[in-house]
Protein backbone atom coordinates (compact mmCIF):
# COMPACT_ATOMS: atom_id res chain seq x y z
CA UNK A 1 0.00 0.00 0.00
CA UNK A 2 1.51 3.85 -0.75
CA UNK A 3 2.06 5.98 1.91
CA UNK A 4 1.01 9.65 1.13
CA UNK A 5 2.38 13.02 3.30
CA UNK A 6 -0.01 16.06 2.72
CA UNK A 7 0.61 19.54 3.59
CA UNK A 8 -2.11 21.89 4.26
CA UNK A 9 -4.06 18.91 5.36
CA UNK A 10 -6.61 21.44 6.69
CA UNK A 11 -7.09 23.33 3.86
CA UNK A 12 -9.87 22.72 1.29
CA UNK A 13 -8.02 20.94 -1.04
CA UNK A 14 -6.21 19.35 1.93
CA UNK A 15 -9.17 18.04 3.31
CA UNK A 16 -10.75 16.68 -0.31
CA UNK A 17 -7.25 14.90 -1.30
CA UNK A 18 -7.00 13.39 2.26
CA UNK A 19 -10.80 11.64 1.84
CA UNK A 20 -9.75 10.81 -2.19
CA UNK A 21 -6.65 8.98 -1.04
CA UNK A 22 -8.08 7.40 1.98
CA UNK A 23 -10.51 5.77 -0.06
CA UNK A 24 -8.25 3.98 -2.32
CA UNK A 25 -6.53 2.45 0.60
CA UNK A 26 -3.33 4.49 0.96
CA UNK A 27 -1.84 5.62 3.73
CA UNK A 28 -2.26 9.18 4.49
CA UNK A 29 0.10 11.18 6.57
CA UNK A 30 -0.67 14.97 7.16
CA UNK A 31 1.58 18.06 8.42
CA UNK A 32 -1.48 20.28 10.36
CA UNK A 33 -0.59 23.49 12.42
CA UNK A 34 -1.26 23.04 16.06
CA UNK A 35 -4.77 23.42 16.65
CA UNK A 36 -5.72 22.64 12.88
CA UNK A 37 -9.18 21.12 12.96
CA UNK A 38 -8.86 18.06 10.22
CA UNK A 39 -11.64 16.47 11.13
CA UNK A 40 -10.91 13.38 9.27
CA UNK A 41 -10.39 10.00 10.56
CA UNK A 42 -7.41 7.82 9.65
CA UNK A 43 -4.85 10.48 8.97
CA UNK A 44 -1.98 10.25 10.25
CA UNK A 45 -1.05 13.36 12.40
CA UNK A 46 1.71 15.17 12.64
CA UNK A 47 1.91 18.78 14.00
CA UNK A 48 4.19 21.52 12.86
CA UNK A 49 4.53 24.24 10.73
CA UNK A 50 5.82 23.71 7.07
CA UNK A 51 7.92 27.08 7.34
CA UNK A 52 10.00 25.18 10.08
CA UNK A 53 12.23 23.23 7.71
CA UNK A 54 14.31 20.93 9.85
CA UNK A 55 11.19 19.62 11.44
CA UNK A 56 9.30 19.28 8.45
CA UNK A 57 12.56 17.33 6.71
CA UNK A 58 12.42 15.36 9.88
CA UNK A 59 8.55 14.47 9.41
CA UNK A 60 9.33 13.44 5.55
CA UNK A 61 12.45 11.30 6.91
CA UNK A 62 10.30 9.89 9.14
CA UNK A 63 7.32 8.89 7.26
CA UNK A 64 9.57 7.88 4.08
CA UNK A 65 6.04 8.48 2.04
CA UNK A 66 5.98 7.69 -1.62
CA UNK A 67 4.17 10.42 -2.46
CA UNK A 68 4.31 14.36 -0.97
CA UNK A 69 1.32 16.83 -1.90
CA UNK A 70 2.14 20.44 -0.66
CA UNK A 71 -0.80 22.43 -0.25
CA UNK A 72 0.39 23.99 2.33
CA UNK A 73 0.38 28.16 2.00
CA UNK A 74 -1.42 31.55 2.60
CA UNK A 75 -3.92 31.43 0.39
CA UNK A 76 -4.88 34.86 -0.22
CA UNK A 77 -3.92 36.95 -2.96
CA UNK A 78 -5.20 40.41 -1.19
CA UNK A 79 -3.82 39.26 2.40
CA UNK A 80 -0.17 38.64 0.92
CA UNK A 81 0.32 42.66 0.33
CA UNK A 82 0.28 42.62 4.02
CA UNK A 83 2.58 39.29 4.97
CA UNK A 84 5.15 39.25 1.87
CA UNK A 85 8.11 38.05 4.04
CA UNK A 86 5.51 34.90 5.62
CA UNK A 87 4.24 34.39 2.20
CA UNK A 88 7.64 34.00 0.65
CA UNK A 89 8.48 31.71 3.72
CA UNK A 90 5.43 29.53 3.33
CA UNK A 91 4.62 29.74 -0.31
CA UNK A 92 8.35 29.81 -1.44
CA UNK A 93 10.58 28.47 0.85
CA UNK A 94 8.84 25.58 2.27
CA UNK A 95 8.23 24.40 -0.75
CA UNK A 96 11.52 24.09 -1.88
CA UNK A 97 12.64 22.77 1.50
CA UNK A 98 10.19 19.75 1.01
CA UNK A 99 11.09 18.65 -2.92
CA UNK A 100 14.32 18.82 -1.60
CA UNK A 101 13.46 16.07 1.29
CA UNK A 102 11.26 14.09 -1.33
CA UNK A 103 14.23 13.89 -3.35
CA UNK A 104 15.99 12.22 -0.34
CA UNK A 105 13.59 9.83 0.51
CA UNK A 106 12.43 8.62 -3.85
CA UNK A 107 8.94 10.47 -2.77
CA UNK A 108 6.92 11.64 -5.90
CA UNK A 109 6.21 15.79 -5.19
CA UNK A 110 2.95 17.04 -6.14
CA UNK A 111 3.35 21.36 -6.27
CA UNK A 112 -0.01 22.96 -5.76
CA UNK A 113 0.74 26.00 -7.92
CA UNK A 114 -1.24 28.81 -8.96
CA UNK A 115 -2.38 31.01 -12.02
CA UNK A 116 -0.93 33.85 -9.80
CA UNK A 117 2.15 32.89 -11.31
CA UNK A 118 1.39 34.33 -14.76
CA UNK A 119 0.05 37.65 -13.16
CA UNK A 120 -1.46 40.16 -15.72
CA UNK A 121 -0.83 37.86 -18.73
CA UNK A 122 -1.18 39.24 -21.99
CA UNK A 123 -2.16 35.81 -23.67
CA UNK A 124 -5.66 34.06 -23.23
CA UNK A 125 -6.33 31.41 -21.97
CA UNK A 126 -2.86 30.87 -20.64
CA UNK A 127 -1.13 27.66 -21.19
CA UNK A 128 2.62 25.52 -19.86
CA UNK A 129 4.22 27.94 -22.16
CA UNK A 130 3.02 31.40 -21.03
CA UNK A 131 6.21 33.29 -19.18
CA UNK A 132 6.02 33.33 -15.31
CA UNK A 133 5.05 37.24 -14.50
CA UNK A 134 3.93 37.56 -11.23
CA UNK A 135 2.34 40.56 -10.15
CA UNK A 136 1.85 40.19 -6.25
CA UNK A 137 3.66 38.71 -3.04
CA UNK A 138 1.47 35.54 -3.50
CA UNK A 139 2.42 34.92 -7.15
CA UNK A 140 6.14 35.50 -6.91
CA UNK A 141 6.29 32.81 -4.04
CA UNK A 142 4.49 30.34 -6.04
CA UNK A 143 6.68 31.24 -8.68
CA UNK A 144 10.15 30.37 -7.21
CA UNK A 145 8.27 27.11 -6.25
CA UNK A 146 7.42 26.22 -9.82
CA UNK A 147 10.64 26.86 -10.61
CA UNK A 148 12.58 24.67 -8.30
CA UNK A 149 9.82 22.11 -9.07
CA UNK A 150 12.13 21.88 -12.42
CA UNK A 151 15.27 22.29 -10.76
CA UNK A 152 15.04 19.64 -8.40
CA UNK A 153 13.04 17.24 -11.47
CA UNK A 154 16.71 17.73 -13.25
CA UNK A 155 18.22 16.44 -10.33
CA UNK A 156 16.48 13.75 -10.58
CA UNK A 157 13.03 14.16 -8.53
CA UNK A 158 9.32 13.10 -9.81
CA UNK A 159 8.11 16.35 -9.40
CA UNK A 160 5.21 18.60 -11.31
CA UNK A 161 3.48 21.96 -10.51
CA UNK A 162 -0.02 22.42 -11.41
CA UNK A 163 -1.02 25.22 -12.11
CA UNK A 164 -4.12 25.29 -10.59
CA UNK A 165 -6.91 27.69 -11.77
CA UNK A 166 -9.28 29.49 -9.54
CA UNK A 167 -11.15 26.02 -8.04
CA UNK A 168 -14.05 26.50 -5.49
CA UNK A 169 -16.19 24.40 -3.45
CA UNK A 170 -18.75 24.86 -0.32
CA UNK A 171 -15.26 24.27 1.76
CA UNK A 172 -14.02 27.57 0.33
CA UNK A 173 -13.44 29.78 3.23
CA UNK A 174 -15.65 33.14 2.83
CA UNK A 175 -12.73 35.43 2.38
CA UNK A 176 -13.17 33.87 -1.17
CA UNK A 177 -15.33 36.08 -3.85
CA UNK A 178 -17.59 32.64 -4.48
CA UNK A 179 -18.37 31.67 -1.08
CA UNK A 180 -18.78 35.11 -0.37
CA UNK A 181 -20.97 35.43 -2.98
CA UNK A 182 -22.83 31.90 -1.82
CA UNK A 183 -23.29 32.45 1.87
CA UNK A 184 -24.77 35.70 1.72
CA UNK A 185 -26.72 35.08 -0.74
CA UNK A 186 -28.32 31.64 1.32
CA UNK A 187 -28.27 34.50 4.64
CA UNK A 188 -30.46 36.73 2.20
CA UNK A 189 -33.25 34.06 1.07
CA UNK A 190 -32.86 32.91 5.18
CA UNK A 191 -34.02 36.74 5.41
CA UNK A 192 -30.57 37.17 8.07
CA UNK A 193 -28.79 39.88 5.83
CA UNK A 194 -30.24 42.21 3.42
CA UNK A 195 -26.94 42.56 1.05
CA UNK A 196 -23.50 41.66 -0.27
CA UNK A 197 -20.34 43.89 -0.40
CA UNK A 198 -18.20 43.53 -3.43
CA UNK A 199 -15.02 44.43 -5.50
CA UNK A 200 -14.54 44.59 -8.94
CA UNK A 201 -17.79 42.70 -10.72
CA UNK A 202 -15.70 42.71 -13.57
CA UNK A 203 -13.26 40.56 -12.80
CA UNK A 204 -12.87 37.49 -14.51
CA UNK A 205 -11.39 33.98 -13.55
CA UNK A 206 -11.50 29.89 -14.63
CA UNK A 207 -13.32 28.62 -11.73
CA UNK A 208 -13.47 24.68 -11.19
CA UNK A 209 -14.87 21.99 -9.00
CA UNK A 210 -12.07 21.70 -6.15
CA UNK A 211 -12.67 18.01 -5.97
CA UNK A 212 -11.57 17.86 -9.65
CA UNK A 213 -8.57 19.98 -9.43
CA UNK A 214 -7.29 17.41 -6.11
CA UNK A 215 -7.95 14.63 -8.58
CA UNK A 216 -5.44 16.11 -11.14
CA UNK A 217 -3.04 16.05 -8.49
CA UNK A 218 -3.51 12.25 -7.98
CA UNK A 219 -2.90 11.41 -11.76
CA UNK A 220 0.02 13.76 -11.53
CA UNK A 221 1.40 11.81 -8.41
CA UNK A 222 0.88 8.37 -10.54
CA UNK A 223 1.82 9.63 -14.12
CA UNK A 224 5.37 7.71 -15.73
CA UNK A 225 6.96 11.06 -16.71
CA UNK A 226 6.58 13.76 -14.75
CA UNK A 227 5.65 17.39 -15.98
CA UNK A 228 3.96 20.31 -15.49
CA UNK A 229 0.72 20.94 -15.95
CA UNK A 230 -2.13 23.41 -16.18
CA UNK A 231 -4.82 22.43 -14.77
CA UNK A 232 -8.26 24.79 -15.72
CA UNK A 233 -11.59 24.39 -16.94
CA UNK A 234 -11.06 26.86 -20.06
CA UNK A 235 -14.47 29.25 -19.07
CA UNK A 236 -13.91 32.43 -17.64
CA UNK A 237 -16.88 34.03 -15.88
CA UNK A 238 -17.04 37.48 -14.16
CA UNK A 239 -17.81 38.10 -10.73
CA UNK A 240 -21.07 39.89 -11.75
CA UNK A 241 -21.92 36.56 -13.68
CA UNK A 242 -21.27 34.49 -10.66
CA UNK A 243 -23.53 37.07 -8.21
CA UNK A 244 -26.13 36.49 -11.36
CA UNK A 245 -26.39 32.99 -11.33
CA UNK A 246 -25.95 32.89 -7.36
CA UNK A 247 -29.00 35.02 -6.62
CA UNK A 248 -30.66 32.75 -9.59
CA UNK A 249 -30.78 29.90 -7.15
CA UNK A 250 -32.72 31.73 -5.19
CA UNK A 251 -35.32 33.55 -7.55
CA UNK A 252 -33.80 36.67 -7.69
CA UNK A 253 -33.53 38.22 -11.09
CA UNK A 254 -32.84 41.65 -10.04
CA UNK A 255 -29.81 41.12 -7.93
CA UNK A 256 -27.74 44.43 -8.25
CA UNK A 257 -30.11 45.97 -6.01
CA UNK A 258 -28.94 43.23 -3.47
CA UNK A 259 -25.10 44.08 -3.87
CA UNK A 260 -22.92 46.92 -3.56
CA UNK A 261 -19.74 47.96 -4.72
CA UNK A 262 -17.22 48.80 -1.97
CA UNK A 263 -14.52 50.48 -3.46
CA UNK A 264 -11.92 49.46 -0.33
CA UNK A 265 -12.45 45.82 -1.56
CA UNK A 266 -11.12 46.58 -5.21
CA UNK A 267 -7.38 45.58 -5.61
CA UNK A 268 -4.84 47.84 -6.51
CA UNK A 269 -3.60 45.19 -8.80
CA UNK A 270 -5.76 42.76 -10.56
CA UNK A 271 -5.63 40.28 -12.93
CA UNK A 272 -8.65 41.20 -15.43
CA UNK A 273 -8.92 37.97 -16.31
CA UNK A 274 -7.37 34.35 -16.02
CA UNK A 275 -8.37 31.25 -17.94
CA UNK A 276 -6.52 28.26 -18.46
CA UNK A 277 -5.66 26.13 -21.51
CA UNK A 278 -5.59 22.32 -20.17
CA UNK A 279 -5.61 20.48 -23.06
CA UNK A 280 -2.06 19.15 -22.26
CA UNK A 281 -3.32 17.13 -18.90
CA UNK A 282 -6.43 16.24 -20.35
CA UNK A 283 -4.32 14.90 -23.59
CA UNK A 284 -1.50 13.51 -21.04
CA UNK A 285 -3.07 12.08 -17.98
CA UNK A 286 -7.16 11.88 -19.58
CA UNK A 287 -7.94 14.65 -16.75
CA UNK A 288 -11.54 16.63 -17.48
CA UNK A 289 -13.78 18.88 -15.43
CA UNK A 290 -16.92 17.40 -14.05
CA UNK A 291 -18.68 19.99 -13.06
CA UNK A 292 -19.89 22.93 -14.83
CA UNK A 293 -19.96 26.69 -13.55
CA UNK A 294 -23.95 26.64 -13.57
CA UNK A 295 -23.27 22.95 -11.10
CA UNK A 296 -20.67 24.27 -9.30
CA UNK A 297 -22.86 28.01 -8.16
CA UNK A 298 -26.06 25.81 -7.58
CA UNK A 299 -23.89 23.13 -5.70
CA UNK A 300 -22.47 26.22 -2.91
CA UNK A 301 -25.71 28.33 -2.75
CA UNK A 302 -27.80 25.06 -1.70
CA UNK A 303 -25.00 24.08 0.60
CA UNK A 304 -24.55 27.81 2.61
CA UNK A 305 -28.41 27.43 2.18
CA UNK A 306 -28.50 23.78 4.23
CA UNK A 307 -25.86 24.91 6.76
CA UNK A 308 -28.29 28.03 7.40
CA UNK A 309 -31.28 25.52 7.75
CA UNK A 310 -29.37 23.20 10.17
CA UNK A 311 -27.69 26.07 12.54
CA UNK A 312 -31.42 27.59 12.56
CA UNK A 313 -33.50 25.72 15.19
CA UNK A 314 -36.84 25.74 13.88
CA UNK A 315 -39.63 28.11 15.44
P1 LIG B 1 -8.07 34.86 -5.99
O1 LIG B 1 -8.24 34.90 -7.48
O2 LIG B 1 -7.29 33.69 -5.52
O3 LIG B 1 -7.61 36.14 -5.42
O4 LIG B 1 -9.57 34.56 -5.43
P2 LIG B 1 -10.70 35.55 -4.87
O5 LIG B 1 -11.94 34.73 -4.83
O6 LIG B 1 -10.28 36.21 -3.60
O7 LIG B 1 -10.83 36.69 -5.98
C1 LIG B 1 -11.26 36.42 -7.29
C2 LIG B 1 -11.57 37.72 -8.03
O8 LIG B 1 -12.74 38.29 -7.47
C3 LIG B 1 -10.48 38.79 -7.91
O9 LIG B 1 -10.32 39.38 -9.17
C4 LIG B 1 -11.08 39.80 -6.94
O10 LIG B 1 -10.62 41.12 -7.16
C5 LIG B 1 -12.55 39.68 -7.31
N1 LIG B 1 -13.47 40.18 -6.26
C6 LIG B 1 -14.48 41.06 -6.42
N2 LIG B 1 -15.10 41.30 -5.27
C7 LIG B 1 -14.48 40.57 -4.32
C8 LIG B 1 -14.67 40.42 -2.91
O11 LIG B 1 -15.56 41.01 -2.30
N3 LIG B 1 -13.83 39.54 -2.27
C9 LIG B 1 -12.85 38.86 -2.94
N4 LIG B 1 -12.07 38.01 -2.25
N5 LIG B 1 -12.63 39.00 -4.26
C10 LIG B 1 -13.43 39.85 -4.94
Amino acid sequence: MPTALITGVGGQDGGYLAERLLADGVEVHALALPGDDVGIDGVHLHTGDVADLDATRASILEVAPDEVYNLAGLSSVARSWDEPGLTARVNGLAAAGLMGAAHDVGARFVQASSAEIFGLPDRSPQDEDTPVRPANPYGAAKAYAHFMVEVYRRRGLHGTSLVLYNHESPRRPAHFVTRKISSGVAAIAAGHAGRISLGNLAARRDWGWAPDYVEAMVLAARATTPRDYVVATGEAHSVEEFAAAAFGCIGIADWSSYVDVDPALIRPVDAPALVGDASRIREELGWQPTVDFGELVRRMVEADRLLLETATPPG
